[in-house]
């Protein structure tokens, strides 16, 4: 409790500022204070839109209730008395009033919103006393008996505690009794035994009579949402929107209007464009005679907002102008929730709308088109990770698979998975590798641990406001919502649609862009480029310095590098291309005949020095006879080896051109062999059971068979039946055993740290040799062919500069080779990671023999850490969780230890080498706060995955508008 940043101490902090008839204490400039919530119902106000009046308590306040054990400060109720009072005065109502109560909701308010992560109550005030006032006052029993059992069900749930099923049963059971559709159907005295029931729910689980008093009801719920500020799932949601823990919510205590007070009455939320498109349409949802979390909540799906233009066409005429107002006060897509009463509208919330990705472009584009913003304003708009929504697969329009269901296209994307039908599931299923879809009759905001895991989510109720689409779009995840064929049966995990079942486990899709369910696994396309995505991004890389280029292997991934905008490949990892069918036993054969050549060298050396002693004799006969052998098992070897570096040679040779010609005029840094060679070995504890099994299955074939012909006929027949099964068993008993001999042999303890990188290419120089002719090979025939090859040799895993010399040494030796048989000379360079602490500290040194860096963040992360990149996962999340590190490192960069090397090695070495070219190709490259690290720290280009191009060019363009902004 105590992560909260304790407040600032102004001498006397104002915890209350009160909005509404006119006037505001606070402004839209002070979300940081009043909340988002609170700031805009300040703004609106004086800009004179309707809205209840009413007071917002700090986020200080939240920090300060944190800080202090949740203890607000001295005089803190007193003030909040004289706050309420005054709004009493302004109304001219009193909470609890018997004859004519105020009502008052009580919500919660962060400066980055959370929608549905955090509580809100409304129709606080109503008691046993104030009910029958309103009755009377509002001539209509109905309501007033409806409000209150609502307020006791919020009370219960949010400031008690108490489940929600616990009310939610005896209402349906209600329902069911009067053969109510819904709850408007039910009449007063039902309502009435509802209160009774509730209240004695209360007393019985919480131990606690319902309090009458408002002033303890109001001081109960302003407690409970400073304290659903630290529910599990608003922390969930924050971690994962990367919002900080210690900003607090505020809370605004505002009067209620009522949006159901009969059919002139109605309650909505709304966007001034379409979220999940970006089009520019009114865009929302409401119901008549309905109170606000029924239209968010997802119990009841609601109706389009278009429809409220017949049915109450003088409040749709005026939401539509304020909500136009709004926008362009704004500058930006608002979301909104209004409520008629009785035919009046009031305003009760506006704030930035929360958009799918292809959403944020659309509408940075058309805002600029309409003059409303420029184009950096349009840059700086959309958050580059949202960016990774238009870049995911989509389902292939063009499918001829039939959609078994359809519902509301909430938010775009594809998503295919096996069923799961609760968020606990979801996790589970996901923790051990499936990818699942999460299906809900409808979601709540504790689902979202689910929703994390899932692929997608698909609902059966709620529209297109429900929570569920609401936090898809903000999570990037595909949603189908509304699907209201489909019915759900959450306790027998399955959901039945036209006449078919589908369990738990089952695999459907789901195709958000167009609201389709299907049953199994349905094509998905790759993402391309649209004109106004290309567009967009062409801002962006207008007001960029940082250089963006992709880390691609193999031709294809080029070319799909060059769509997405890639300047270039800042790296390959040649190993990958050892990987294909057909190349990996040549790998394998050239693995061993490498070590086995250096072992019988080192041995052939040996015997020669023994036999240079000289003698004479037996023994010097049978030494020379040894080193003979020795020496014809060596030429035999190197053969071998060679043959295998030779049939490698080609292949490597036509993916480098493949790369060359994609990247036309652009740099393409291609590495040397790096990871250490039993990643391409059969494993070791494989290769014992296997040998340990043949054995097995050996002995039992032979037990009681003789192996020689007896005088009993019946076991040499026996014998002669199993012997060719024996024999093809022993063959590859044989085999096996071999192969696990030269396994062992190579058997490292920790790998990762071991016989890699450079190291190989220093033991078994044959191969770099081969890699660099491949590489200079491919770049004169591409040369040749009229295009500007700029090939950039790097040499992994440096960490003392003569590792970087001596391989340097072999790369010229080998160009100095391939360009005398060509008879013409292609520029190169030779260069190194840094990913090595020691390369890092001593880069100075290392610069002089090296024509660019790259930094390998994955490596320096794991060394500079001590941090195993295979094994983190055991520890990590937990470290995360319990705040020992603030990001995984392996995600985002740190900034303080690995950026700290990395800045003193770029300080170094271009103090030791001007204008050296320095980069950055670990996973980093593409994250946005380590894109901003880049940039700041003054690389030349990241590098990372084809499809997170996009992503760095954008956040490259984010961090040079911020840094000349000097923000
Ligand atoms: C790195 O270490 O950051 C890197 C790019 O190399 P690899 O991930 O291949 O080890
Ligand atoms: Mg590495």
């Amino acid at each position: 409790m105590s992560t909260l940043r304790p407040p600032a101490a102004p001498s006397t902090p104002k915890w209350f500022y009160a909005f509404g008839n006119g006037t505001a204490e606070g402004d839209g400039a002070r979300k940081d204070l009043l909340g988002g919530k609170g700031a805009g119902l300040a703004d609106m106000t004086r800009a004179g839109i309707p809205v209840p009046p009413g007071f917002t308590i700090t986020t200080e306040a939240c920090r300060h209730y944190y800080a202090h054990g949740q203890e607000l400060p001295d005089g803190f109720e007193d003030g909040q008395r004289a706050t309420l009072a005054a709004l009493e005065a302004a109304i001219g109502k009193k909470l609890g009033d018997p004859q004519d109560p105020l009502l008052v909701s009580v919500r919660s308010g962060a400066m980055i919103s959370m929608p549905g992560m955090m509580d809100t109550i409304l129709n606080l005030g109503l008691n046993d006393r104030a009910v029958t006032g309103l009755a009377l006052r509002t001539e209509n029993p109905r309501f007033a008996w409806d409000c209150y059992r609502r307020f006791l069900q919020m009370f219960g749930c949010v400031v008690l505690d108490i489940g929600k099923d616990e009310f939610e049963r005896p209402l349906e059971a209600l329902r069911k009794k009067r053969r109510a559709k819904t709850d408007a159907d039910l009449g007063p005295e039902d309502l009435k035994a509802l209160v009774t029931a509730f209240k004695k729910t209360i007393k019985t689980l919480s131990g606690r009579e319902f309090p009458q008093d408002p002033l303890t009801q109001l001081r109960l719920a302003r407690d409970a949402v400073f304290r659903s500020w630290m529910s599990d799932r608003a922390v969930t949601y924050r971690r994962l929107a990367k919002i900080p823990d210690d900003l607090g919510t505020a809370v605004t205590v505002q009067a209620m209007v009522f949006g159901n007070l009969g059919e002139t009455s109605a309650t909505g939320v709304g966007f001034t464009r379409d979220p999940s498109t970006g089009e520019n349409t009114f865009y929302g949802e409401y119901l008549t005679n309905a109170q606000g979390e029924d239209v968010v909540a997802g119990i009841r799906t609601p109706h389009p907002i278009q429809d409220l233009e017949k049915e109450l066409p003088g409040a749709f005429r005026k939401l539509r102008e304020i909500t136009r107002r709004l926008e362009t006060h704004y500058k930006d897509v608002q979301d909104f929730e209004f409520t008629i009463q009785d035919g009046e509208l009031f305003l009760l919330q506006t704030r930035t709308g929360k958009r799918a990705g292809a959403a944020a472009v659309k509408i940075a584009v058309d805002m600029v088109d309409e003059g409303l913003i420029t184009q950096e304003e349009a840059v700086l708009r959309v958050t580059p990770d949202s960016l990774e929504q238009l870049l995911h697969r989509r389902v292939d329009p063009d499918t001829a698979a039939r959609p078994i269901a359809e519902g509301l296209a909430a938010s775009p994307g594809a998503a295919v998975g096996r069923a799961v039908f609760t968020a606990d599931d979801a996790e589970k299923w996901a923790e051990r590798g499936e990818k699942v879809v999460l299906v809900r009759r409808e979601t709540v905001p504790d689902d979202i641990h689910g929703m994390v895991a899932a692929q997608g989510i698909l609902t059966a109720t709620g529209g297109s406001t429900s929570h569920a689409a609401v936090v898809a779009r903000g999570m990037g995840k595909c949603c189908v919502a509304g699907a209201s064929e489909v019915r759900v049966d959450e306790r027998g995990k399955c959901f039945m649609v036209g006449g078919r079942t589908i369990k738990q486990g089952d695999v459907i899709s789901l195709d958000g862009a167009r609201g389709l369910v299907f049953e199994g696994a349905v094509r998905t396309l790759e993402p391309a480029l649209t004109p106004e995505f290309a567009r967009f991004l062409s801002w962006a890389d207008a007001v960029r310095r940082l250089k963006v280029r992709a880390n691609a292997d193999v031709p294809k991934d080029a070319r799909k590098a060059r769509e997405f905008g890639a300047e270039g490949i800042g790296l390959c990892r040649t190993e990958h291309m050892f990987f294909a069918e057909e190349r990996l036993p040549v790998v394998v054969d050239m693995i061993f005949a490498a070590s086995e050549t250096r072992a019988l060298e080192r041995a052939h050396e040996a015997a020669q020095r023994e036999l240079e002693r000289g003698g004479r004799g037996r023994e010097h006969a049978a030494r020379a006879e040894q080193a003979k052998r020795l020496h014809k098992e060596l030429v035999a070897t190197r053969k071998r080896y060679e043959g295998a570096l030779a049939t490698l040679l080609p292949f490597q040779r036509s993916d480098f051109k493949g790369l060359f010609e994609v990247m036309d005029g652009f740099g393409v840094t291609i590495r040397t062999l790096d990871p250490p060679l039993h990643e391409f070995l059969p494993k070791r504890e494989t290769l014992i059971r296997e040998v340990s099994e043949l054995k097995g299955q050996i002995a039992v074939l032979t037990a009681g068979t003789p192996t020689r012909r007896t005088k009993d006929r019946r076991k040499n027949a026996l014998a002669a039946a199993h012997a060719p099964s024996v024999t093809a068993l022993q063959r590859r008993l044989a085999a096996r055993m071999k192969l696990l001999s030269r396994v062992e042999e190579l058997h490292e303890f920790n790998p990762m740290l071991g016989h890699r990188g450079c190291r190989l290419g220093i033991t078994y120089p044959e191969v770099t040799a081969m890699q660099v002719r491949a590489i200079l090979e491919a770049a004169v025939a591409v040369t040749k062919k009229g295009k500007t090859v700029l090939p950039e040799i790097m040499i992994p895993l440096v960490g003392h500069v003569n590792e970087l010399v001596r391989q340097a040494e072999v790369v010229h030796a080998t160009a100095e080779r391939v360009f005398a048989k060509a008879g013409m000379r292609v520029p190169y360079q030779v260069g190194t990671m840094i990913e090595v602490p020691r390369a890092a500290l001593t880069a100075g040194e290392i610069a002089l023999a090296a024509d660019f860096f790259s930094f390998g963040t994955n490596d320096l992360t794991q060394m500079t850490f001590g941090y195993s990149r295979d094994d983190s996962g055991k520890f990590l999340p937990i470290y995360l969780d319990s705040k020992i590190l603030p990001l995984d490192p392996f995600v985002a960069i740190d900034p303080v230890g690995v950026g700290r090397l990395v800045r003193l090695a770029v300080d170094e070495g271009r103090a030791a080498k001007p204008g050296l070219k320095i980069g950055i190709c670990g996973e980093h490259g593409g994250e946005p706060s380590s894109v901003e690290f880049c940039h700041e720290a003054g690389l030349d280009y990241v590098s990372c995955s084809p499809f997170r191009v996009p992503i760095a060019r954008l956040a490259a363009a984010q961090a040079a508008l911020r840094e000349r902004n000097g923000a």
